[in-house]
């Protein structure tokens, strides 16, 4: 009873440490098998296929043989998702530093993906992780939105501040007596032009969906290519 338990116990140090060391000894024939049948669609060339399969994968919290993670990151690359891809290099490197059996491979998938982060930096139709941006739906590209002023509700005018739109003002003349005067601000007329819109009526603000840019990020990937109308909407 004692020796199983401690069996039991010595088992799992190993297991937790092999984690650590490295982790391929670990993985599952199931793991293995779906990493076979993703690769074989890579070579297929059916990366999209490959990526569901890695997808599940990692959603189910396996362990992944190392190599896992070049097929991934390769996958990733030709799938143009850069940004993951360099994650999942960046992962296999962790794992098997230089003595990794695609540590070549690595490198130069390291330098591509150098070239198309370069690429998308330079491109003007997407963001830095290579998402196509689309005109921004909610100012329509302007990078601002107008309100009705709030102060005038719309009006372009407000209240006199000085006579509180009397039209006139009280002073005490010389003698001490209450004089009535027309009022200088609005010129008597009891109003006076909005100080929060100047008489525009609206208020001018960065809008929030976009910040300013006019435009926001779809969750296509961006080919880099002039968008084929002219409004470059391409939803
Ligand atoms: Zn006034
Ligand atoms: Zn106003
Ligand atoms: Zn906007
Ligand atoms: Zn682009």
């Amino acid at each position: 009873m004692m020796n199983s338990r401690r069996s039991i116990f010595l088992v799992l140090l190993i297991t937790l440490s092999l984690t650590a060391l490295s982790q391929n000894q670990n993985v599952s024939q199931e793991v293995r098998d779906a990493v076979a049948m993703a690769k074989s669609q890579m070579d297929e060339g059916d990366y999209a296929f490959a990526n569901k399969i890695f997808r599940k994968i990692l959603k189910e919290k396996q362990v992944m043989p190392s190599e896992m993670c070049y097929y991934f990151a390769e996958t990733l690359f030709m799938l143009e998702q850069y940004q993951n891809s360099q994650n999942f290099t960046d992962k296999y490197l962790e794992l098997t530093g230089k003595a990794g059996d695609y540590y070549e491979q690595i490198m130069d998938l390291r330098k591509l993906l150098r070239q198309k982060v370069n690429a998308n930096e330079f491109c003007d139709y997407c963001d830095v992780n290579g998402y196509r941006l689309a005109p921004c739906s909610n100012c329509k590209q302007l990078g601002k939105v107008h309100q009705t002023c709030h102060r005038c509700k719309g009006a372009g005018v407000t209240t006199c501040r000085l006579c509180l739109g009397e039209g006139v003002v009280i002073r005490k003349n010389q003698l001490g007596e209450d004089e009535y005067q027309s009022c200088p601000l609005c010129d008597s007329k009891g109003f006076e032009t909005c100080q929060l819109c100047l008489g525009n009526k609206e208020i001018e603000s960065t809008c929030e969906v976009c910040l300013g840019s006019g435009r926001e990020r779809t969750h296509l990937i961006c080919n880099h290519e002039p968008p084929l109308n002219d409004d470059f909407s391409i939803r």
